[in-house]
């Protein structure tokens, strides 16, 4: 993919999608506050719309969290198997040794892709929608997916977790990127 793709797809999001977050804006910087079930049934759904918004833009998109409409609360959805979950005060409470390396986009990153370096699986509880607590053990993408989920309501983006020289212009096809065992 060339980077003046990426480029024309950042402006459209831009137009389209004012209530979206960027890197430098101080409110993806703050260690986010728990909310009650209600209130994070009613942002999951605002994300949830605005997810759907950018995959329709940008053809991709998985996750999104709720700094990144300004909002510091604990809450982000998933797009996975063409269904969106809601994440309600989610915390990782068991993190395997071994990791793994992926470039990560961001929508919040614009052009910039980070390469981190996280754990291969954890352990992940949330509260769902009907107000359950849910546990569950995730590993290959979804472990990936969460945990740069997560990061948002700690107050980091990918760009702050990316290893030493991994910030790079996404040139690539963020649908082929796979997991490495390496850093490559
Ligand atoms: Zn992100």
């Amino acid at each position: 993919m060339k980077i003046i793709k990426r480029i024309d797809t950042w402006v459209e999001v831009l137009k389209k999608l004012p209530e979206v977050r960027y890197a430098g804006d101080l409110v993806l910087r703050q260690v986010v506050s728990e909310v009650k079930v209600e209130e994070g049934v009613v942002l999951g759904e605002k994300l949830g719309r605005v997810l759907i918004k950018y995959r329709k833009i940008a053809d991709y998109g998985r996750g999104f969290a709720a700094p990144q409409i300004g909002e510091g609360k604990a809450v982000f959805v998933t797009f996975v198997d063409n269904r969106l979950q809601t994440f309600i005060n989610p915390k990782i409470i068991e993190r395997s040794e071994e990791t793994n390396f992926y470039r990560e986009l961001c929508l919040s990153s614009g052009i910039m892709a980070a390469d981190t370096e996280r754990p291969e699986w954890m352990v992940m509880e949330w509260t769902d929608v009907n107000g359950q607590r849910q546990k569950q053990k995730v590993d290959g993408f979804l472990a990936r997916l969460y945990q740069h989920e997560e990061a948002h309501l700690r107050g980091k983006i990918n760009l702050d977790e990316a290893m030493e020289g991994g910030i790079v212009f996404a040139t690539f096809d963020p649908l082929k990127e796979q997991l490495r065992k390496t850093r490559g």
